[in-house]
């Protein structure tokens, strides 16, 4: 079954303490959909400006990512830089130039309302609601979030927490919008806010993932010794887990997304060996697996191993 993924695309500058990298394809749909893509079809919905690479739109191609729903516009592509303290993980924001997404209209080709998974990448939750206006009962509904939208769009997030089936946001945001500050207290509050499942990523530290009642699960995240650039590492996360559901389960339950979650961090833990997406790109399904099997053995303590 494909996925439907909205989101940002754009052209990011990325400085870290050891490097700098200029014009590199970015944006929460580019990796969200690559990332979902190694498990299921996937159909984009986004927007490009006239700068945009047209070697993008074949690669798309040869990745069964259907980009009839990108739109390309007069003008720039949204534009992102960002710079990395030593630690790799907390980051500032150096320049935004939105260009084309400032009047970004999601539109949804006929052939995509039916679409049975949908990945509400990173964007306003205003967008992302847009999106699920033009959609015909989709199946389940995975939402991303960051703390912009947490602190300058909130009524639009409760909206939108009431249509969805699955939040994912980082450790941060989920303190900041229930300002609770145990995680474990943060992810049952925001149940309670409407999505029946709540991933909280935790970087490299793993993931906490809760469910009704007592259902909860914890992995760690695969020990990497080098990480090159951390750009898109949630989004390719958030792929990783909606792609698989979309790819291999009918009815998601509780288990499934364990599984989804663990295929969440494989690919995360790719997506940072590289800048961009140069990574996913040349990665293989059997790098993956192999990733998985030594998730398996990592998390097993009774088991010979
Ligand atoms: P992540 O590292 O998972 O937070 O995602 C990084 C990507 O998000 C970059 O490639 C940016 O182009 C994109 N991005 C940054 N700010 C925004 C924003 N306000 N809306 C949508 N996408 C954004």
């Amino acid at each position: 079954m494909s996925v439907l993924v909205v989101g940002s695309i754009a052209i990011d500058s990325v400085k870290t303490p050891m490097e700098e990298r200029h014009d590199l394809l970015g944006g929460s749909a580019s990796y969200a959909a690559l990332g979902a893509s190694f498990f299921s079809p996937v159909r984009l919905v986004g927007i490009v400006g006239s700068d945009f690479p047209q070697a993008e739109f074949e690669f798309w191609k040869s990745r069964k990512i259907d980009a009839e729903g990108v739109q390309r516009a007069n003008g720039k592509t949204f534009r992102w830089s960002g710079e990395y303290a030593w630690d790799l993980n907390t980051r500032e924001t150096r320049s935004i130039a939105l260009n084309v997404f400032e009047h970004f209209r999601p539109q949804l080709p006929q052939t995509y309302r039916q679409t049975d998974f949908v990945l509400l990448a990173n964007i306003a939750p205003a967008l992302q609601a847009h999106v699920l206006d033009q959609m015909e009962r989709p199946r389940f509904i995975v939402a991303d979030t960051m703390d912009l939208w947490i602190e300058t769009a909130r009524a639009d997030l409760d909206a939108l927490l009431q249509r969805i089936d699955l939040l994912i946001l980082n450790d941060s945001e989920a303190r900041e919008i229930t300002r609770e500050t145990s995680l474990i207290k943060a992810g049952r509050r925001i149940r309670k806010m409407g999505p029946n499942y709540v991933a909280i990523k935790k970087g490299e530290h793993g993931a906490l993932l809760f469910g009704e009642g007592d259902q909860f699960f914890s992995c760690g995240a695969y020990p990497l010794e080098d990480i090159r650039d951390p750009t898109g590492a949630g989004d390719t996360f958030a792929g990783g887990m909606a792609g698989y559901l979309a790819g291999t389960v009918k009815n998601v339950q509780f288990n499934d997304l364990r599984k989804a979650m663990i295929y969440g961090s494989v690919l995360a833990s790719f997506c940072v060996e590289a800048f961009s997406l140069e990574r996913l790109r040349n990665l293989s399904m059997q790098e993956i697996t192999e990733r998985y099997e030594t998730f398996k053995k990592m998390s097993q303590f009774e088991a010979p191993i």
